[in-house]
């Protein structure tokens, strides 16, 4: 189960064990559950994007990262500013940030997976949200993720 391999990878990157925290167990086991049923890429990304929640290294996706204002609309994007930027903070190398993105990963965020509630996702969003976070979080490891590599390699 390579997606499942995915994020055993951010877990034991970026969540060291010495301060095993219940939160995130319990999440790992809706998780796993959830790989029997869904589909395994969206899993596998909702998955991530939560578990850097308990990182202290989330960049921003709500709030501009500079003023600390909710965004509303489209906004703008800048990993080296830490994320999300309204337009009077957006920065030089800031890309666009369209506001059906946000409300994608806000759905992220707030996803209980709850078995019966279904999880709507385009294409569009679905590559966007996986490409913001995987240039993060190799950035981070300075390394590719082996299971990202295994993964293409089965694509
Ligand atoms: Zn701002």
């Amino acid at each position: 189960m390579s997606y499942g391999s995915f994020v055993a990878e951010i877990v034991r990157e970026f969540l060291p064990e010495k301060q095993p925290e219940p939160e995130i167990y319990t999440l790992l086991g809706k998780v796993f559950a959830a790989f029997e049923t869904r589909n395994a890429r969206i899993v596998a990304l909702m998955a991530a994007y939560q578990l850097m929640e308990h990182t202290g290294l989330q960049l921003s996706y709500a709030r501009c990262a500079h003023c600390g204002k909710l965004l509303q609309g489209d906004a703008f994007f800048s990993e080296q500013a830490g994320g999300a930027l309204c337009a009077e903070d957006k920065t030089a190398d800031a890309v666009p940030y369209p506001a059906q993105l946000r409300e994608f990963l806000t759905r992220i965020f707030a996803y209980t997976w709850q078995p019966d509630v279904s999880f709507m996702v385009t294409r569009d969003n679905l590559l966007t949200a996986e490409q913001i976070l995987i240039g993060y979080l190799q950035r981070l490891l300075g390394h590719p993720l082996k299971s990202l590599v295994f993964i293409h390699q089965l694509v």
